[in-house]
């Protein structure tokens, strides 16, 4: 296709998810020409992770924001489902397109389908350019003395620090260009209802309904109220899980609805002197975010393979679908694991802490490959990430970069005591336990309580069975 230079501009959203800071959405406004401005349902390339259900849900209500934002800009959101790669080259002929912007993704599969991108952009006539928007540090500018990647995450983050500065958000573009046209008329979209996005029969989202919005406007909501308050005493809030002592920016990093560089400009502008050290410990959370993506981008396939390979020979238990069942189900018998897996399923997402202690419980205390974790919290965060799920489940596991060692293993019971000491959380998410009083909700078996269930496993053998099967990896 011999594409006119004064064509049309096609933008590919992807996991950029906002009008704010989108610099692949700014150089089309900046050039004005007409413009379309697509998202691409596509779980048909290869390798593409498809999303899980409660990341479908987001990204649904996501897409209703976002197409409202670029409307009341004078623009529209193109949807089509299918392999990118093809419906974008369809797309650009079909527009006469000259440019084609995107924001950079760092998983491999996406990476390919966009270099085969820029190949058949430059055949064509047409010119590809993407940008950096969802990372503050590119992968491939972070590196050691020696060249290579850093696997441990201190040194990361401080040479990130030290070597770049991270640059200033663009503001959303007050106008978009007119939607380009092509003989036909405007790109046909599809209809977002049609995706079957979100669940039916039963219709399970009441919850992260009730806990969430989704889109730009949500985003900046809690960054705001996050700014405002929690932040500055985040040191030790963020360790509470009865308290909103974190930001819940999560989901939204996640969809890009929020640009880390706007997150940091805004911490910026509070702080212009000195950050305060609460403040500095949020930051640096930032930066695990990061060094999650820079191991992924190392790494394509840290969700199947253990980053340490001495792991590959780990002897983990036969999944036994009936403890895996009251792990899911939040019916362990230790309330802090519990409420966890029930704050999960009820909201699409779990405190850090918690998250920590439940998924400890499962690979080490069940002795279950971490790859069956990842993968149920895959299908109910909203927040599942491709680069931050396995990388903590690897971290928790022992098998990751930088993780915590494979003989530390959490006790449900003394992380409950010491970081909900009233039980708050507990009693927030599990009803059967409200009654119970003072500290016997963190050891519910102590009260002969009615209801609850059982502990699944003794913590001290199944500590032990752990710490043998860890040692038999070390001898073997
Ligand atoms: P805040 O404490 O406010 O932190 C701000 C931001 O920093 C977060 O939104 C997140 O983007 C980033 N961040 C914080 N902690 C981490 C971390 N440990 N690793 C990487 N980034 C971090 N986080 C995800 O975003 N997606 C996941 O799929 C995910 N899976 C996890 C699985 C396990 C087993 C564990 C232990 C942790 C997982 N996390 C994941 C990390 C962490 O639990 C969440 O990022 C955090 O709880 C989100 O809440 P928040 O936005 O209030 O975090």
């Amino acid at each position: 296709m011999a594409a006119s230079p004064d064509g049309t501009s096609l933008v590919w959203l992807r996991d950029d998810l906002r009008l704010d800071d989108n610099p692949a959405l700014a150089e089309a406004a900046r050039l004005g020409n007409p413009t379309t401005v697509v998202y691409i349902l596509d779980e048909e390339s290869e390798g593409v992770r498809p999303l899980g259900a409660a990341a479908r849900w987001w990204l649904h209500h996501s897409l209703d924001a976002l197409a409202a934002g670029l409307e009341a800009r004078g623009s529209r959101l193109v949807l089509r489902r299918g392999p990118a790669g093809d419906v974008i080259r369809k797309l650009a002929t079909q527009t006469n397109a000259g440019n084609l912007f995107w924001n950079r993704r760092y998983g491999l599969p996406e990476r390919n389908i966009d270099a085969a991108l820029k190949d058949w952009a430059a055949e064509n006539g047409i010119e590809a350019s993407s940008f950096q928007a969802n990372l503050l540090f590119e992968p491939w500018t972070v590196r050691t003395g020696a060249g290579g990647y850093y696997k441990v995450y201190s040194p990361f983050w401080r040479a990130c620090l030290d070597s770049q500065d991270v640059r200033d958000p663009l503001d959303a573009p007050e106008a978009l260009p007119e939607p380009a046209a092509s003989g036909r008329g405007l790109p046909a979209s599809d209809a977002l209802a049609g995706w079957k996005l979100l669940p039916a029969s039963p219709d399970w989202s009441g919850g992260l309904a009730a806990t969430w919005e989704p889109g730009e406007q949500g985003a900046l909501h809690r960054l705001t109220d996050f700014l405002d308050g929690p932040i500055e005493e985040y040191g030790t809030g963020r360790n509470i899980p009865g308290v909103e002592g974190t930001s819940r920016l999560s989901p939204h990093l996640r969809f890009g609805e929020v640009s880390p560089f706007r997150v940091w400009r805004e911490i910026r502008r509070r702080h212009p002197r000195k950050v305060p050290s609460d403040v500095g410990i949020f930051r640096s959370e930032l930066g695990w975010r990061e060094f999650n993506w820079h191991l992924l981008y190392h790494n394509p396939d840290l969700a199947t393979r253990n980053f340490r390979p001495a792991f590959d020979n780990f002897q983990w238990a036969s999944p036994n679908q009936q403890e895996l069942e009251a792990w899911q189900q939040g019916r362990t018998g230790y309330p802090l694991v519990d409420a966890g897996m029930r704050q999960l399923w009820q909201t699409g997402w779990m405190h850090n802490r918690v998250r920590m202690a439940a998924a400890s419980f499962l690979v080490k205390n069940l002795l279950t490959d971490w790859r069956i974790g990842e993968e149920w919290f895959w299908d109910t965060l909203v927040d599942a990430d491709a680069a931050n799920n396995p990388a903590n489940w690897q971290w928790v596991a022992g098998s990751g970069a930088d993780a915590s060692p494979y003989y530390r293993i959490f006790n449900p019971v003394t992380q409950s005591k010491k970081f909900d000491p009233e039980g708050r959380y507990l009693r927030q998410f599990l009803p059967e336990l409200a009654g119970v009083e003072g500290k016997a909700i963190h050891e519910p078996w102590t009260a002969g309580t009615d209801g609850y269930p059982t502990p699944l496993v003794e913590l001290p053998e199944s500590r032990e069975r752990a710490l043998e099967a860890y040692q038999n990896l070390k001898d073997g």
